[in-house]
Protein backbone atom coordinates (compact mmCIF):
# COMPACT_ATOMS: atom_id res chain seq x y z
CA UNK A 1 0.00 0.00 0.00
CA UNK A 2 0.88 3.71 -0.15
CA UNK A 3 3.38 4.25 2.35
CA UNK A 4 1.63 6.08 5.52
CA UNK A 5 3.88 9.63 4.79
CA UNK A 6 0.78 10.86 3.11
CA UNK A 7 -1.78 12.33 5.26
CA UNK A 8 -5.18 11.84 4.31
CA UNK A 9 -6.38 13.55 1.53
CA UNK A 10 -10.27 13.93 2.38
CA UNK A 11 -12.73 11.93 4.35
CA UNK A 12 -15.41 9.97 3.16
CA UNK A 13 -19.31 10.64 4.01
CA UNK A 14 -21.20 7.92 2.69
CA UNK A 15 -24.62 6.52 2.67
CA UNK A 16 -25.26 4.19 5.19
CA UNK A 17 -24.95 0.92 4.15
CA UNK A 18 -27.96 -0.99 3.77
CA UNK A 19 -28.85 -3.36 6.90
CA UNK A 20 -28.35 -7.17 7.18
CA UNK A 21 -31.75 -9.16 6.92
CA UNK A 22 -32.84 -11.14 10.25
CA UNK A 23 -31.78 -14.70 10.78
CA UNK A 24 -34.17 -17.32 10.36
CA UNK A 25 -36.66 -18.03 13.63
CA UNK A 26 -34.92 -20.17 15.38
CA UNK A 27 -36.74 -23.63 15.72
CA UNK A 28 -37.07 -23.92 19.52
CA UNK A 29 -40.24 -22.02 21.25
CA UNK A 30 -40.35 -18.81 21.54
CA UNK A 31 -39.73 -16.70 24.54
CA UNK A 32 -40.87 -13.12 25.80
CA UNK A 33 -37.21 -12.79 25.55
CA UNK A 34 -36.75 -13.28 22.42
CA UNK A 35 -39.85 -11.62 20.95
CA UNK A 36 -38.30 -8.62 22.94
CA UNK A 37 -34.59 -9.17 21.46
CA UNK A 38 -35.70 -9.68 17.81
CA UNK A 39 -37.63 -6.31 18.27
CA UNK A 40 -35.18 -4.11 19.83
CA UNK A 41 -32.91 -5.63 17.01
CA UNK A 42 -35.44 -4.98 14.06
CA UNK A 43 -36.03 -1.36 15.49
CA UNK A 44 -32.04 -0.72 15.96
CA UNK A 45 -31.82 -2.34 12.25
CA UNK A 46 -34.77 0.54 10.43
CA UNK A 47 -33.25 2.86 12.50
CA UNK A 48 -29.65 2.38 11.42
CA UNK A 49 -30.89 2.64 7.41
CA UNK A 50 -32.70 6.17 8.01
CA UNK A 51 -31.81 9.39 8.70
CA UNK A 52 -34.27 9.37 11.46
CA UNK A 53 -37.32 8.37 11.99
CA UNK A 54 -40.79 8.57 13.83
CA UNK A 55 -42.64 6.39 16.63
CA UNK A 56 -45.27 6.33 14.54
CA UNK A 57 -43.34 4.75 11.66
CA UNK A 58 -41.38 2.61 13.66
CA UNK A 59 -44.44 1.43 14.92
CA UNK A 60 -46.48 1.09 11.53
CA UNK A 61 -43.37 -0.50 9.67
CA UNK A 62 -42.19 -3.35 12.45
CA UNK A 63 -45.85 -4.07 12.98
CA UNK A 64 -45.24 -3.08 16.60
CA UNK A 65 -46.87 -1.12 19.34
CA UNK A 66 -47.06 2.66 20.23
CA UNK A 67 -45.56 1.69 23.71
CA UNK A 68 -43.77 -1.12 23.01
CA UNK A 69 -41.91 1.37 20.30
CA UNK A 70 -41.75 3.89 23.42
CA UNK A 71 -40.14 1.72 25.83
CA UNK A 72 -37.54 0.63 23.54
CA UNK A 73 -36.36 3.50 22.11
CA UNK A 74 -36.49 5.02 25.87
CA UNK A 75 -34.19 1.71 26.95
CA UNK A 76 -31.77 2.96 23.32
CA UNK A 77 -31.88 6.55 24.56
CA UNK A 78 -30.49 5.45 27.98
CA UNK A 79 -27.87 3.26 26.50
CA UNK A 80 -26.85 5.90 24.00
CA UNK A 81 -27.56 3.80 21.17
CA UNK A 82 -30.32 5.98 19.85
CA UNK A 83 -30.50 10.03 19.87
CA UNK A 84 -33.18 12.67 19.38
CA UNK A 85 -33.43 13.38 15.32
CA UNK A 86 -34.21 16.51 14.20
CA UNK A 87 -37.83 17.31 14.28
CA UNK A 88 -39.17 16.41 10.97
CA UNK A 89 -40.58 18.94 8.64
CA UNK A 90 -44.33 20.11 9.16
CA UNK A 91 -46.48 18.81 6.47
CA UNK A 92 -49.38 21.22 8.32
CA UNK A 93 -49.67 18.98 11.47
CA UNK A 94 -48.17 18.71 14.61
CA UNK A 95 -44.41 18.43 13.94
CA UNK A 96 -43.24 14.85 15.37
CA UNK A 97 -39.72 13.97 16.80
CA UNK A 98 -37.30 12.11 14.94
CA UNK A 99 -35.16 9.55 16.07
CA UNK A 100 -31.78 8.36 14.82
CA UNK A 101 -29.51 5.78 15.47
CA UNK A 102 -26.42 6.86 17.38
CA UNK A 103 -23.12 5.71 15.03
CA UNK A 104 -20.44 7.08 17.79
CA UNK A 105 -21.83 5.39 20.52
CA UNK A 106 -18.97 2.63 19.72
CA UNK A 107 -15.62 3.39 17.95
CA UNK A 108 -13.22 1.38 15.82
CA UNK A 109 -9.49 2.02 15.32
CA UNK A 110 -7.22 1.21 12.98
CA UNK A 111 -3.64 2.03 12.88
CA UNK A 112 -0.89 2.08 10.24
CA UNK A 113 2.18 2.43 10.79
CA UNK A 114 5.16 3.28 8.32
CA UNK A 115 8.87 3.60 8.71
CA UNK A 116 8.56 7.53 9.18
CA UNK A 117 4.80 8.08 10.40
CA UNK A 118 2.16 6.65 12.20
CA UNK A 119 -1.60 6.91 11.55
CA UNK A 120 -4.39 6.44 13.90
CA UNK A 121 -8.08 6.99 12.66
CA UNK A 122 -11.02 6.49 14.41
CA UNK A 123 -14.67 5.52 12.23
CA UNK A 124 -17.92 5.71 13.29
CA UNK A 125 -20.26 2.98 12.76
CA UNK A 126 -21.42 4.12 9.70
CA UNK A 127 -17.57 3.36 8.36
CA UNK A 128 -17.11 7.44 8.59
CA UNK A 129 -13.30 8.54 9.54
CA UNK A 130 -14.05 10.67 12.31
CA UNK A 131 -10.70 10.98 14.15
CA UNK A 132 -7.28 10.87 13.21
CA UNK A 133 -4.08 11.09 14.07
CA UNK A 134 -1.26 11.41 11.89
CA UNK A 135 3.00 12.01 13.58
CA UNK A 136 5.62 11.83 11.99
CA UNK A 137 7.66 8.58 14.22
CA UNK A 138 10.91 7.67 12.53
CA UNK A 139 10.77 4.01 13.50
CA UNK A 140 13.47 3.00 15.21
CA UNK A 141 13.78 -0.62 17.02
CA UNK A 142 14.58 0.77 20.76
CA UNK A 143 12.55 1.29 24.24
CA UNK A 144 12.03 5.32 23.54
CA UNK A 145 10.15 4.60 19.91
CA UNK A 146 7.97 2.22 22.25
CA UNK A 147 7.26 4.19 24.48
CA UNK A 148 6.30 7.14 22.37
CA UNK A 149 4.02 5.15 20.46
CA UNK A 150 2.56 3.88 23.76
CA UNK A 151 1.82 7.37 24.60
CA UNK A 152 0.25 8.58 21.16
CA UNK A 153 -1.82 5.29 21.37
CA UNK A 154 -3.09 5.48 24.61
CA UNK A 155 -3.88 8.99 24.19
CA UNK A 156 -5.88 8.30 21.37
CA UNK A 157 -7.67 5.42 22.59
CA UNK A 158 -8.66 7.55 25.72
CA UNK A 159 -10.02 10.06 23.22
CA UNK A 160 -11.97 7.93 21.59
CA UNK A 161 -14.33 6.13 24.42
CA UNK A 162 -15.82 2.98 24.12
CA UNK A 163 -13.80 0.84 21.44
CA UNK A 164 -15.11 -2.25 19.90
CA UNK A 165 -12.27 -2.90 18.39
CA UNK A 166 -8.35 -2.12 16.97
CA UNK A 167 -6.86 -3.04 13.81
CA UNK A 168 -3.33 -3.02 13.19
CA UNK A 169 -1.81 -2.92 9.71
CA UNK A 170 1.16 -5.65 10.02
CA UNK A 171 2.93 -6.04 6.44
CA UNK A 172 4.31 -9.60 6.04
CA UNK A 173 7.57 -10.62 6.37
CA UNK A 174 8.49 -10.38 2.53
CA UNK A 175 6.67 -7.08 2.30
CA UNK A 176 8.28 -5.42 5.60
CA UNK A 177 11.51 -4.69 4.96
CA UNK A 178 14.72 -5.69 2.59
CA UNK A 179 15.29 -9.32 4.48
CA UNK A 180 17.06 -11.60 2.34
CA UNK A 181 15.47 -15.17 2.38
CA UNK A 182 17.80 -17.99 2.87
CA UNK A 183 17.62 -20.93 0.02
CA UNK A 184 16.01 -23.04 2.99
CA UNK A 185 12.96 -20.56 2.50
CA UNK A 186 12.83 -22.27 -1.46
CA UNK A 187 11.85 -25.58 -0.13
CA UNK A 188 8.45 -26.39 -1.46
CA UNK A 189 6.79 -26.47 2.08
CA UNK A 190 8.10 -22.97 2.25
CA UNK A 191 6.95 -21.58 -1.65
CA UNK A 192 3.71 -20.45 -0.09
CA UNK A 193 4.65 -16.84 1.12
CA UNK A 194 1.69 -16.76 3.47
CA UNK A 195 2.64 -19.93 5.26
CA UNK A 196 5.78 -18.53 5.96
CA UNK A 197 4.71 -15.19 7.33
CA UNK A 198 3.29 -13.86 11.05
CA UNK A 199 0.65 -12.34 9.28
CA UNK A 200 -0.76 -15.97 8.11
CA UNK A 201 -4.07 -15.10 10.89
CA UNK A 202 -4.59 -11.62 9.55
CA UNK A 203 -7.60 -11.33 12.35
CA UNK A 204 -6.12 -13.22 14.70
CA UNK A 205 -7.10 -11.32 18.02
CA UNK A 206 -4.42 -10.40 20.20
CA UNK A 207 -5.75 -10.07 23.50
CA UNK A 208 -2.19 -9.43 25.57
CA UNK A 209 0.86 -8.75 23.94
CA UNK A 210 2.34 -12.48 25.36
CA UNK A 211 -0.07 -13.76 22.62
CA UNK A 212 1.73 -12.03 19.58
CA UNK A 213 2.85 -13.86 17.02
CA UNK A 214 6.36 -15.21 16.79
CA UNK A 215 8.85 -12.51 15.47
CA UNK A 216 12.10 -12.58 13.86
CA UNK A 217 11.99 -8.28 14.64
CA UNK A 218 10.29 -5.75 16.28
CA UNK A 219 8.31 -3.89 13.95
CA UNK A 220 6.51 -0.36 14.09
CA UNK A 221 3.27 -2.38 13.37
CA UNK A 222 3.49 -4.65 16.19
CA UNK A 223 4.61 -1.61 18.79
CA UNK A 224 1.45 -0.19 17.77
CA UNK A 225 -0.60 -3.35 18.36
CA UNK A 226 1.63 -3.96 21.82
CA UNK A 227 0.55 -0.66 22.58
CA UNK A 228 -3.12 -1.15 22.14
CA UNK A 229 -3.09 -4.14 23.79
CA UNK A 230 -1.83 -2.07 26.69
CA UNK A 231 -4.02 0.62 26.54
CA UNK A 232 -7.29 -0.46 25.53
CA UNK A 233 -9.41 -3.45 26.77
CA UNK A 234 -10.97 -3.93 23.56
CA UNK A 235 -9.56 -6.72 21.23
CA UNK A 236 -6.64 -5.56 19.13
CA UNK A 237 -6.17 -7.59 15.91
CA UNK A 238 -3.26 -7.33 12.83
CA UNK A 239 -4.50 -7.23 9.63
CA UNK A 240 -2.21 -7.17 6.07
CA UNK A 241 -2.44 -3.89 4.69
CA UNK A 242 -3.89 -4.90 1.31
CA UNK A 243 -6.80 -6.58 2.85
CA UNK A 244 -7.76 -3.76 5.15
CA UNK A 245 -7.69 -1.73 1.94
CA UNK A 246 -10.22 -4.18 0.47
CA UNK A 247 -12.18 -3.82 3.45
CA UNK A 248 -11.76 -0.38 3.03
CA UNK A 249 -12.97 -0.98 -0.63
CA UNK A 250 -15.77 -3.24 0.14
CA UNK A 251 -17.33 -1.04 2.99
CA UNK A 252 -17.35 2.00 0.92
CA UNK A 253 -18.56 -0.07 -2.68
CA UNK A 254 -21.70 -2.17 -1.91
CA UNK A 255 -22.08 -2.59 -5.60
CA UNK A 256 -19.14 -5.20 -4.80
CA UNK A 257 -19.52 -8.83 -4.94
CA UNK A 258 -15.96 -10.61 -6.49
CA UNK A 259 -13.25 -8.42 -6.97
CA UNK A 260 -9.42 -8.56 -7.07
CA UNK A 261 -7.82 -5.91 -5.47
CA UNK A 262 -4.66 -4.95 -6.68
CA UNK A 263 -2.01 -2.95 -4.56
CA UNK A 264 0.95 -1.39 -7.34
CA UNK A 265 3.40 0.00 -4.84
CA UNK A 266 6.91 -0.56 -4.75
CA UNK A 267 6.22 -3.38 -3.00
CA UNK A 268 3.01 -5.08 -5.22
CA UNK A 269 0.20 -6.95 -3.43
CA UNK A 270 -3.12 -7.94 -3.67
CA UNK A 271 -6.52 -9.26 -1.75
CA UNK A 272 -9.30 -10.99 -3.17
CA UNK A 273 -13.07 -10.75 -2.03
CA UNK A 274 -15.41 -12.78 -2.65
CA UNK A 275 -18.89 -13.12 -1.97
CA UNK A 276 -18.76 -9.94 -0.57
CA UNK A 277 -15.72 -11.08 2.23
CA UNK A 278 -12.25 -10.04 1.78
CA UNK A 279 -10.32 -13.29 1.64
CA UNK A 280 -7.18 -13.81 4.43
CA UNK A 281 -4.03 -15.17 3.37
CA UNK A 282 -4.32 -14.34 -0.12
CA UNK A 283 -0.66 -13.02 -1.00
CA UNK A 284 -0.48 -12.54 -5.28
CA UNK A 285 2.59 -11.11 -5.58
CA UNK A 286 5.04 -13.71 -5.33
CA UNK A 287 2.54 -15.46 -8.10
CA UNK A 288 5.00 -16.41 -10.69
CA UNK A 289 5.01 -14.65 -13.79
CA UNK A 290 7.95 -15.15 -15.82
CA UNK A 291 9.46 -19.04 -15.09
CA UNK A 292 13.07 -18.42 -13.93
CA UNK A 293 13.55 -14.98 -14.34
CA UNK A 294 14.23 -11.97 -11.84
CA UNK A 295 15.34 -12.72 -8.47
CA UNK A 296 12.50 -11.36 -6.11
CA UNK A 297 12.65 -10.18 -2.85
CA UNK A 298 11.24 -13.89 -1.97
CA UNK A 299 13.87 -15.65 -2.64
CA UNK A 300 12.54 -17.50 -5.81
CA UNK A 301 12.53 -16.28 -9.26
CA UNK A 302 10.05 -14.69 -11.73
CA UNK A 303 7.59 -13.21 -9.22
CA UNK A 304 4.89 -10.56 -9.91
CA UNK A 305 6.53 -8.55 -7.00
CA UNK A 306 10.00 -8.71 -9.22
CA UNK A 307 8.48 -7.17 -12.31
CA UNK A 308 4.95 -4.72 -11.07
CA UNK A 309 6.75 -2.94 -8.60
CA UNK A 310 6.58 0.62 -8.95
CA UNK A 311 10.67 0.56 -8.46
CA UNK A 312 11.49 -1.36 -11.61
CA UNK A 313 9.89 1.29 -13.69
CA UNK A 314 12.34 4.03 -13.00
CA UNK A 315 16.12 4.08 -14.85
CA UNK A 316 18.89 4.84 -12.88
CA UNK A 317 18.97 7.91 -10.47
CA UNK A 318 15.19 8.39 -11.68
CA UNK A 319 12.85 8.83 -9.06
CA UNK A 320 9.30 7.29 -10.08
CA UNK A 321 7.31 10.62 -9.64
CA UNK A 322 10.29 11.93 -12.02
CA UNK A 323 9.96 8.43 -14.26
CA UNK A 324 5.96 9.43 -14.82
CA UNK A 325 6.68 13.25 -15.53
CA UNK A 326 8.69 12.34 -18.39
CA UNK A 327 6.58 9.72 -19.29
CA UNK A 328 3.55 12.10 -19.81
CA UNK A 329 6.04 14.32 -21.89
CA UNK A 330 6.00 11.73 -24.55
CA UNK A 331 9.32 9.95 -24.02
CA UNK A 332 9.46 6.90 -26.24
CA UNK A 333 11.73 4.92 -23.70
CA UNK A 334 9.64 5.51 -21.27
CA UNK A 335 6.30 4.61 -22.99
CA UNK A 336 8.23 1.29 -23.86
CA UNK A 337 9.54 0.37 -20.45
CA UNK A 338 5.21 1.31 -19.05
CA UNK A 339 4.08 -0.63 -21.33
CA UNK A 340 5.86 -3.66 -20.88
CA UNK A 341 5.15 -3.07 -16.60
CA UNK A 342 1.72 -3.16 -18.46
CA UNK A 343 2.19 -6.42 -19.76
CA UNK A 344 3.16 -7.62 -16.74
CA UNK A 345 0.38 -6.25 -14.40
CA UNK A 346 -2.16 -7.11 -16.59
CA UNK A 347 -0.55 -10.88 -16.58
CA UNK A 348 -1.12 -10.51 -12.84
CA UNK A 349 -4.59 -9.39 -13.02
CA UNK A 350 -5.57 -12.54 -15.80
CA UNK A 351 -4.12 -14.88 -13.84
CA UNK A 352 -6.01 -14.06 -10.56
CA UNK A 353 -9.18 -13.94 -12.29
CA UNK A 354 -8.92 -16.77 -13.69
CA UNK A 355 -9.49 -18.08 -10.07
CA UNK A 356 -11.78 -15.49 -9.19
CA UNK A 357 -13.36 -13.84 -11.91
CA UNK A 358 -14.78 -10.31 -10.84
CA UNK A 359 -14.31 -6.55 -11.07
CA UNK A 360 -10.29 -5.34 -10.76
CA UNK A 361 -9.53 -2.39 -8.42
CA UNK A 362 -6.25 -0.92 -9.14
CA UNK A 363 -4.97 1.19 -5.86
CA UNK A 364 -1.50 1.82 -4.25
CA UNK A 365 0.74 4.84 -5.71
CA UNK A 366 0.46 3.83 -9.07
CA UNK A 367 -2.94 4.57 -8.88
CA UNK A 368 -2.24 8.05 -8.42
CA UNK A 369 -0.54 8.09 -11.92
CA UNK A 370 -2.07 5.97 -14.23
CA UNK A 371 -4.78 8.25 -16.22
CA UNK A 372 -7.87 7.24 -17.91
CA UNK A 373 -5.36 6.11 -21.37
CA UNK A 374 -3.21 3.83 -19.10
CA UNK A 375 -6.70 2.44 -17.31
CA UNK A 376 -8.17 1.76 -20.77
CA UNK A 377 -4.69 0.01 -22.05
CA UNK A 378 -4.59 -2.13 -18.80
CA UNK A 379 -8.33 -3.36 -19.55
CA UNK A 380 -7.77 -4.05 -23.28
CA UNK A 381 -4.65 -5.78 -21.79
CA UNK A 382 -5.94 -8.60 -19.51
CA UNK A 383 -9.35 -8.57 -21.56
CA UNK A 384 -6.61 -9.86 -24.17
CA UNK A 385 -4.96 -12.52 -21.94
CA UNK A 386 -8.71 -13.40 -20.70
CA UNK A 387 -9.84 -14.41 -24.12
CA UNK A 388 -6.57 -15.98 -24.83
CA UNK A 389 -7.30 -18.42 -21.66
CA UNK A 390 -10.99 -18.99 -22.55
CA UNK A 391 -9.03 -19.83 -26.32
CA UNK A 392 -7.69 -23.07 -24.76
CA UNK A 393 -4.81 -22.39 -22.47
CA UNK A 394 -6.29 -24.36 -19.42
CA UNK A 395 -2.78 -23.04 -17.65
CA UNK A 396 -2.04 -19.95 -15.82
CA UNK A 397 -0.83 -17.04 -18.01
CA UNK A 398 3.02 -17.43 -17.83
CA UNK A 399 5.03 -14.73 -19.71
CA UNK A 400 8.39 -15.79 -21.55
CA UNK A 401 11.57 -13.98 -20.74
CA UNK A 402 12.46 -13.90 -24.62
CA UNK A 403 9.30 -11.94 -25.32
CA UNK A 404 10.21 -9.43 -22.52
CA UNK A 405 11.97 -6.26 -23.73
CA UNK A 406 10.83 -6.13 -27.09
CA UNK A 407 9.02 -2.96 -26.79
CA UNK A 408 5.95 -4.79 -28.88
CA UNK A 409 2.87 -3.41 -27.71
CA UNK A 410 0.29 -5.10 -29.32
CA UNK A 411 -2.34 -4.31 -27.14
CA UNK A 412 -2.38 -0.74 -28.06
CA UNK A 413 -3.53 -0.84 -31.27
CA UNK A 414 -7.10 0.98 -32.05
CA UNK A 415 -8.92 -2.74 -32.61
CA UNK A 416 -8.44 -3.45 -28.90
CA UNK A 417 -11.39 -4.18 -27.34
CA UNK A 418 -12.96 -3.67 -24.46
CA UNK A 419 -13.86 -7.50 -22.86
CA UNK A 420 -12.71 -10.55 -23.77
CA UNK A 421 -13.30 -14.14 -23.93
CA UNK A 422 -17.14 -15.92 -23.01
CA UNK A 423 -16.42 -14.43 -19.22
CA UNK A 424 -18.38 -11.97 -17.43
CA UNK A 425 -17.84 -8.39 -18.76
CA UNK A 426 -14.19 -6.70 -17.18
CA UNK A 427 -15.02 -3.74 -14.76
CA UNK A 428 -11.18 -2.14 -13.78
CA UNK A 429 -11.12 0.46 -12.17
CA UNK A 430 -8.76 2.57 -9.65
CA UNK A 431 -9.28 2.30 -6.12
CA UNK A 432 -11.99 5.04 -4.69
CA UNK A 433 -10.61 4.92 -0.64
CA UNK A 434 -7.69 7.10 0.03
CA UNK A 435 -3.76 6.97 1.30
CA UNK A 436 -5.33 5.78 4.42
CA UNK A 437 -7.47 3.13 3.66
CA UNK A 438 -5.54 0.51 5.13
CA UNK A 439 -6.31 2.31 8.60
CA UNK A 440 -9.52 2.46 7.94
CA UNK A 441 -10.23 -0.97 6.69
CA UNK A 442 -8.52 -2.45 9.74
CA UNK A 443 -10.84 -0.24 11.70
CA UNK A 444 -14.03 -1.16 9.54
CA UNK A 445 -13.07 -5.10 10.26
CA UNK A 446 -14.72 -4.37 13.54
CA UNK A 447 -17.88 -2.96 12.69
CA UNK A 448 -19.54 -5.37 10.74
CA UNK A 449 -19.54 -7.85 13.24
CA UNK A 450 -20.68 -5.51 15.89
CA UNK A 451 -23.61 -4.55 13.62
CA UNK A 452 -24.65 -8.07 13.57
CA UNK A 453 -25.05 -8.82 17.15
CA UNK A 454 -27.13 -5.20 17.61
CA UNK A 455 -29.68 -6.36 14.73
CA UNK A 456 -29.45 -10.18 15.67
CA UNK A 457 -28.10 -11.44 12.77
ZN1 LIG B 1 8.55 -13.56 -4.71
Amino acid sequence: MSAASTPAARTHTTPAPLPQAPAPAPARATTPDDVRRRNRAAMLRYLYGRERVTRQELAANLGLSLPTVTQNLHAMLEEGLAMPGDALSSTGGRRARGYAFNPRHRLAVGAQAGPTTLLLRAVDLYGNVVMERVRSLPYRADVAYRQRVGGIVGEFAAECGAVIGAGVCLPDAAGAGAEHRPDHARTPAAQSPAARTPAAQPFAVQSSPAQQPPISQPSAAQSVAVAFARHSPAPCATVRPPQAAAFAELWHDRTLRNALCIYLDRRPSGAMIVNDSVLPGCAIEHMTLVPGGRECRCGRRGCMDAYCSLETLPEDYESIPGFFSVLEQGETHHRERMNRWLDHVALAIANARSVVPGDVIVGGEAAQYLDDADIAALTRRVADLDAQSVGGHADANVMNDDAYGTGADANTGADAHGTGGTGPALTLRTASCDDGACATGAALRFVRPYLDGLFGV
